[in-house]
């Protein structure tokens, strides 16, 4: 894991600029967090709120009543031994009085935790749609960039339960104030220091923490590249498409003690956390401890001395012990909220990352017969020390093809990716229909153009919808899939599965049927032919499976197809390339030689050396 401290490094770096802003705004999320789970489902918060209050004030009322009752009792016992008749019914009542409130309480808490779990399903849902939606809107190199990459990851482990623990928090906040409140107010008839005194006995509780809970979330910032490592390195042991190497190169071990190391370190760093923060709440909450006993010896006190009945002794006690818990409750709760608020700083981080606006609205060009055109194209990427492609200058008319052969990593790609808009030249222009590139409306482009790539996607659903994935409009249309199958080659083997164009490909779902190289990518052409729209076809060595005399098969057909639009072929099989109009030869991003297949053949250069290379191979 050469690439670790670095990763480490940048994620501190970023760290740094990111606390920041979690201190400086300590709670600059608690409204946003509330807006959410407001607009998520009105009825359950307002319930959410009006159980709070209840169950807020009626612990308060349950030790008043207690106390009426202890008194009740004594007052009528005395009377009794005093040789009156037996004098129940008072104290009765008030003991049914209590068992009313009780089953208030009960209620209300069970009413929370109903209200609770019905919002948590609805908000998880919703951020993690919100998630989702953003990461539909970013450019492909955020999803090349460890970095961004981190901040995905964070937002989607941690943040999607964020939201509720923080309203959650904020109304357990309003429920112990609520109760706190209504304490203090019964405390103070006996005194009011009585209160300072519970307000104190909380507080070593609450410094521990919000110094833990700081702590705790930049651990948790600093290690989303392991975290990412941890997940992938599950993904690599646990999925069928490697299942095949892990087990032939018995990688299975190897990588299953690379997962353990991380545990292992980063359990480690929890344990360590988890035994500061328990070790310092424990010492410091018997801090409080004693200080509320030292309140409890002075209310039994100031009992001994007459200066308040016995019943009223029981419900200062009461109070005193319950108030410390809502103290330390409520501090928790704040801490708890400031804990949240860092977190959601991280979903907050990733929803609010900037997208490039997808360029121009021009759903048409001043020279429809100009093409394509390349000028002086130059594009390095990220943090790459050299271009990947530089100088290029190039133009396809419709009605033509070109066909891009070079050594792997010479740029061919890297070119086609530039071309669909999928990254922007660092320098010079393309032009289509000779109107930029960046000016062109994202939805008339991504129309126009339809592409195959070599690492094309293996959809795990249907036949059918693999191929019409190459058309949303016509996803759902088993008579466009028949039709763009035939095309691409792939409507005989079709016919042979099991459940025709409704076979389930693919592993991860019940009767899924797996499809060789080569089948797959003639679904891959027949996607391609889906885009009957599209006047700039381009194929990305996706036959490279295909056998050679199918291939051949292919392009004739692929040619009838594009007569009046632009074929683009990138190839590794000379019998295919020779029937471009065009042929370019890239090296280290540049072109190096252009020409139709004759004339370079003529010129005796690199490509007639490659080319005789591969005849002789065949023959
Ligand atoms: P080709 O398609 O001709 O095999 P590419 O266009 O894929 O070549 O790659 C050209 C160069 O750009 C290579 O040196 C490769 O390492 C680099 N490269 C390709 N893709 C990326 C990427 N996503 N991030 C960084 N470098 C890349």
């Amino acid at each position: 894991m050469a690439a670790h401290p670095h990763a480490a490094a940048q994620a501190a770096a970023a760290e740094n600029g990111g606390l920041h802003k979690g201190l400086a705004g300590l709670f600059t999320y608690s409204r946003r967090a509330l807006a959410l789970v407001w607009s998520t489902n009105r009825s359950l918060s307002l319930a959410l709120g009006a159980l709070t209050l209840v169950a807020g004030s009626v612990p308060a009322a349950i030790a008043f009543v207690g106390a009426l009752i202890v008194d009740a009792v004594i007052h009528a016992a005395e009377a009794h031994r005093a040789g009156g008749a037996m004098h129940l019914g008072g104290v009765m009542s008030l003991v049914a009085l209590e068992a009313l409130l009780v089953a208030a309480a009960a209620m209300a808490q069970r009413g929370l935790s109903l209200a609770q779990s019905l919002l948590r399903a609805q908000l998880g849902q919703r951020v993690n749609v919100m998630i989702l939606e953003k990461a539909l809107t970013l450019d492909l190199t955020q999803f090349e960039d460890s970095e961004f990459y981190d901040k995905l990851t964070r937002a989607r482990r941690e943040a999607s339960s964020r939201p509720l623990s923080l309203v959650m928090r904020t109304f357990g906040l309003i429920q112990n104030g609520v109760s706190l409140v209504s304490f203090g107010s019964l405390l103070v008839r006996f005194s009011p220091w009585a209160v300072v005194l519970l307000v104190i006995a909380g507080l070593p509780a609450f410094l521990a923490e919000a110094r833990f809970s700081g702590e705790a979330f930049r651990l948790f910032r600093w290690r989303a590249p392991e975290a990412r490592m941890q997940i992938y390195l599950e993904s690599v042991l646990a999925r069928e498409d490697s299942a095949k190497e892990v087990k032939l190169f018995e990688l299975g071990p190897r990588l299953l003690d690379r997962y353990r190391d991380i545990f292992t370190r980063l359990y480690r760093e929890d344990r360590d956390l988890t035994l500061r923060r328990d070790a310092w709440g424990f010492g410091l909450g018997l801090l409080g401890t004693a200080t509320l006993y030292g309140g409890y010896a002075w209310i039994a006190a100031e009992t001994v001395r007459g200066a308040m009945t016995v019943g009223q002794m029981t419900m200062y006690l009461m109070l005193l012990r319950q108030g410390q818990a809502a103290v330390s409750a409520a501090l928790s709760a704040i801490s708890g909220l400031y804990e949240d608020n860092l977190y959601l700083s991280t979903l907050y981080e990733y929803l609010e990352q900037p997208v490039r606006t997808g360029g121009g609205t021009a759903t048409r060009g001043p020279r429809p017969g100009d093409g394509i055109r390349f000028e002086d194209v130059e594009f390095i990427y990220p943090g790459a020390a050299a271009p990947a492609l530089a100088g290029v200058d190039l133009q396809v008319r419709p009605g033509e093809s070109l066909a891009l052969v070079g050594q792997n990593g010479s740029g061919k790609t890297t070119l086609i990716k530039l071309l669909t808009r999928l990254y922007r030249p660092t320098r010079g222009r393309i032009l289509l229909d000779g109107l930029d590139l960046e000016a062109w409306d994202e939805g008339t482009l991504r129309r126009r153009i339809g592409v195959i790539f070599q690492d094309f996607a293996r959809y795990q659903m249907l036949v059918g919808e693999n191929i019409g994935a190459g058309d949303v409009r016509a996803f759902e249309d088993e008579g466009r899939w028949r039709r763009a199958a035939a095309q691409g080659l792939a409507a005989e083997f079709i016919a042979q599965l099991p459940a025709g164009y409704r076979t389930q490909l693919g592993k991860w779902f019940k009767d899924g049927r797996e499809l060789s190289g080569g089948q797959w990518q003639k679904i891959a052409l027949a996607r391609a032919f889906m885009r009957d729209e599209a006047d700039i076809l381009v194929l990305d060595e996706p036959t490279s499976a295909i056998d050679a005399g199918a291939e051949a098969e292919v392009f004739e057909h692929f040619r009838d197809l594009t007569r009046n639009r632009i074929a683009i072929v990138i190839s590794h099989r000379f019998s295919t390339v020779r029937m471009a109009d065009q042929i370019l030869v890239l090296e280290e991003g540049r072109i190096v030689e252009r020409g139709s297949h004759e004339a370079l053949m003529a010129a005796d250069g690199r490509y007639a050396k490659l080319f005789t290379l591969q005849a002789r191979g065949y023959r």
